[in-house]
């Protein structure tokens, strides 16, 4: 067994903060690259020059690539041989959330849901937490922005419905949202399990790299046919028209239940930011 100091979390998590919120990470600076290499529309290409720019800028300033900074969304892998010591894991994510929010001069976005008091200091985070085989703790904070999460949606298809109905569904999810969710958009889809599970899948997808295969060669044709029907929808980088309304479609999928289709679709804006370190 193998102790881990619930302090080391906390600060790990103070910096993911910092750091997720100032670094957009290499595979998204690349899908910005191919994106302005096919761009058609000339005002297109020019505002993805200016988001290749704003991360440049948050970079080397080290500054927030937006205002909203997000929801910190942390993902915890627990190894099963981790004796964890010190203090309450769930507490020292929040402290670290705290402290990262506080110390980066990041936005505090969280707040009541009837009063929208706000809470002061960015917390509660979201935690996921999952057991694993193994001695190692794995953090990954993925800040999320609430224009791209209002546009999301998890629906219970019925069997019936099938891919078509799936790919109908997510197309035109994308096309309501419109604008909203500071296109261009990764669109991260969650096929099966029950309504939560659905939400998370399509949440978790994307931490997948951009630019990168999907594993399954069945869910890879379907994230390129369904990213082709986006990419005509015209919608565009910021919404102002072009092919560029999203850089890729990610889905993950597990087996449901004999009577539902559950489906979800998380969609994400182009400040595609998370980090993670593994203890
Ligand atoms: S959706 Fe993304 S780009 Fe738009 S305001 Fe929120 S964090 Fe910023």
């Amino acid at each position: 067994m193998r102790e881990i100091d619930v302090k080391l979390v906390t600060e790990r998590v103070r910096d993911l903060c910092m750091e997720a919120n100032v670094t957009l990470g290499e595979d998204v600076l690349q899908a910005f690259d191919r994106a302005i290499e096919k761009e058609e529309s000339p005002l297109g290409v020019d505002i993805l020059k200016e988001l290749k720019e704003n991360a440049r800028i948050a970079r080397e300033e080290r500054v927030a690539i937006c205002q909203d900074t997000g929801f910190a969304v942390v993902f915890v892998e627990l190894g099963q041989d981790v004796h964890l010591v010190g203090g309450d894991l769930r507490e020292a994510i929040y402290e670290g959330v705290r402290q990262g929010y506080r110390d980066g001069y990041l936005r505090k976005s969280i707040c009541h849901p009837f009063t929208r008091a706000n809470t002061g200091d960015n917390t509660p985070a979201v935690v996921h937490t999952e057991i694993v085989s193994g001695d190692t703790l794995k953090l990954t904070v993925a800040p999320k922005g609430g224009g791209s999460e209002n546009m999301s949606r998890v629906v219970m298809l019925t069997p019936s419905d099938g891919i078509e109905g799936i790919k109908t569904y997510v197309v035109q999810r994308v096309k309501e949202s419109g604008s909203n969710p500071c296109p261009p958009t990764i669109v991260g889809v969650g096929i099966g399990g029950t309504m939560e599970q659905a939400a998370l899948l399509a949440k978790k997808s994307l931490l997948r790299p951009l630019g990168s295969k999907n594993s399954d060669p069945e869910l890879d044709r379907l994230e390129s046919e369904i990213l082709t029907e986006i990419n005509k929808l015209g919608i565009g980088p910021q919404g102002l028209g072009g092919r560029t309304t999203s850089l890729a479609v990610h889905i993950l999928m597990m087996p449901c239940h004999i009577a539902s289709l559950p489906l979800a679709v998380n969609i994400q804006c182009h400040v595609q930011r998370h980090k993670e370190v593994t203890i």
